[in-house]
């Protein structure tokens, strides 16, 4: 049992006080629990291999606790029942998704976000935090579109326009950057007032269309299918392409453009991806923007996860193109290494904000600076200041580094698969991201040979074999790869499952490469479909 205070008014004042230099209690508290996360992230993927169902037994009290706790206790409680039962995603061999380490400066950082307590939503609670989050905006509006002097001293702090929205990540940037797509192209004409005013029905009635659709490739990430049934779209009018090279065709995508506006109905936009979440790849931006200029709509690229390569003097002409988007979502939370929480979305044209600008009496008065009138969220917290603090404190140039080491790594570790017999690359690294599979050598040869029905019978072992290794791999806890399903040009008509794996992590080593694989290939001998798959009758 935890030992209980007392609730009182005199206590909570004192929670409520800053504490007095002479007070050592909380810093006491500080001091243990940082070693205690430092320790903690020192060691395995999963320290305590408990269920899930297990866990939920330490969260099923659904009653209010109705007597307040010591901090010192609370903390000692949040030791035992949370951290040592999470996820250490500073392994450097937690290598399988895109949460990792972080550097350790935000920690002390964070601090002043907490104990600041700002709200960017409106100059009154936040003040300076707003001219930071705007430059911060502009400095990644520089990095995309590198306009003149001119256009960024006009912009940056204009109470009538905005280089971009800062926000909770790349899913609200995505949804932000449609939802001005939509206001844009159903915007007020005549006697119409707009869709923002008189909804979406009004507006496809007004302008004649049936149905509006965006285009993406089949990697394009889900939250572009949270966007379209927000908007009023429908799920149905997210049209993915078929990508078994895993990047649009601008061909394939122009070809569905016509045949859907056939029919009565108008694209809203072509969404391109810099870096999709499965594989890394990126979509052929320069066409993709000629592709949205014949059609006249938006073009949205969607570089939450490959952004940061524009850091890169070596890698940034990958995303050659991106500057002829309309809109441009990058996470900062992903490959700039700021906590949870960066998402940005960036305007080439700054008057596009208007189209969603929103005025409150009380709040987001006409003609003020304030951000919360052009983002989707409200209340907000200052995480603008980490993203700016890691731009300072790594600079173009250590970004850079990042950037390259990982890309480095990636082929590193792609070499490290094709020297391996029993292991299979399934896509090249683009950038810091690829997928392979365990398939055993004899396989593999079999595989060569094979009718396409055999073809599809010996995949579909395959897969079972990936997802046994994979989770008997995350189980064990010592490191983490993840798992998705893929078609692939090499097995036409076929849905693949493989191991993907992002190599953001600086300190993950070779040797920690190497001793992934062996440990997968440990796993994968032990289990009755490797047998079935190596014995002659299969
Ligand atoms: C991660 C990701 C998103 C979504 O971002 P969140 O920050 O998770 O909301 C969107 N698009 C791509 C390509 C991503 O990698």
């Amino acid at each position: 049992m935890l030992k209980k205070a007392k609730a009182s008014l005199e206590h909570l004042y004192r929670v409520f006080t800053v504490p007095e230099q002479g007070d050592s209690k909380l810093a006491e508290i500080e001091q243990h629990l940082s070693a205690n996360l430092s320790d903690f992230l020192s060691q395995h993927v999963v320290t305590q291999a408990r269920s899930l169902e297990d866990l939920e037994q330490d969260f099923a009290d659904f009653r209010v606790p109705e007597e307040p706790e010591f901090v010192s206790a609370h903390a000692e409680h949040l030791l035992d029942k949370l951290v040592a039962n999470s996820v250490n995603t500073y392994s450097p061999t937690f290598i399988g998704h895109m949460t990792s380490a972080l550097p350790y400066f935000h920690l002390p950082l964070s601090k002043l976000l907490v104990g600041l307590n700002q709200n960017p939503v409106k100059i009154e609670t936040s003040k300076a935090f707003t001219p930071l989050e705007r430059q911060v905006l502009g400095m990644l509006h520089k990095l995309i579109y590198d306009d003149s002097d001119d256009f960024y001293q006009a912009h940056l702090h204009s109470a009538r326009r905005s280089l971009g929205a800062f926000c909770s990540g790349g899913t609200v940037a995505n949804i932000t950057a449609l939802w001005v797509a939509r206001n844009n192209l159903l915007k007020a004409d005549g006697d119409f007032k707009g869709v923002a005013k008189e909804g979406v029905a009004a507006a496809m009635s007004h302008y004649g269309y049936k149905k509006l659709a965006v285009i993406c490739s089949k990697r394009g990430h889900y939250s572009l299918s949270k966007a379209v049934d927000l908007l009023g779209l429908g799920r149905e009018q997210l049209l993915t392409i078929d990508c078994p090279g895993q990047t649009l065709s601008a061909e394939k995508a122009l070809q569905a453009a016509r045949k859907f506006e056939a029919q009565g109905n108008k694209v809203l936009a072509i969404v391109g991806v810099a870096g999709t979440t499965e594989t890394g790849h990126i979509d052929p931006l320069s066409e993709l923007a000629d592709v949205a200029q014949q059609l006249g709509c938006h073009f949205h690229v969607d570089a939450a996860w490959g952004g940061p390569t524009l850091f890169s003097h070596t890698h940034a002409k990958l995303l050659t193109g991106i500057e002829h988007a309309d809109s441009v979502t990058i996470d900062a939370h992903k490959q700039m290494y700021v906590p949870m929480g960066a998402g940005m979305v960036l305007f080439k044209n700054p008057e596009d904000s208007n189209a969603v600008r929103h005025h409150a009496n009380y709040i987001l008065r006409a003609g003020s600076k304030d951000l919360g009138a052009t983002t989707l969220e409200g209340s907000r917290n200052g995480m603008a200041m980490l993203v700016y603090s890691a731009l300072h404190i790594f600079g173009r140039s250590g970004y850079e580094l990042l950037v390259d080491q990982s890309i480095e790594k990636a082929q590193l570790f792609a070499q490290l698969i094709n020297d391996d017999p029993d292991f299979e690359l399934v896509t090249d690294p683009t950038l810091c991201i690829l997928t392979y599979r365990a398939c055993p050598r004899i396989v593999q040869a079999q595989l060569q040979q094979a009718s396409s029905t055999d073809k599809e019978r010996i995949n579909q072992r395959l897969d079972e074999l990936t997802v046994r290794v994979q989770k008997q791999q995350r189980e064990s806890g010592k490191s983490f790869v993840s798992r998705t399903r893929l078609e692939v040009a090499k097995y036409p008509g076929q849905t693949i499952t493989v191991f993907r794996v992002i190599l953001a992590n600086p300190l993950t080593t070779k040797q920690d490469l190497l001793d992934i694989l062996a440990e997968q290939k440990a796993i994968s001998e032990k289990t009755q479909t490797f047998q079935k798959l190596i014995s002659p009758a299969a």
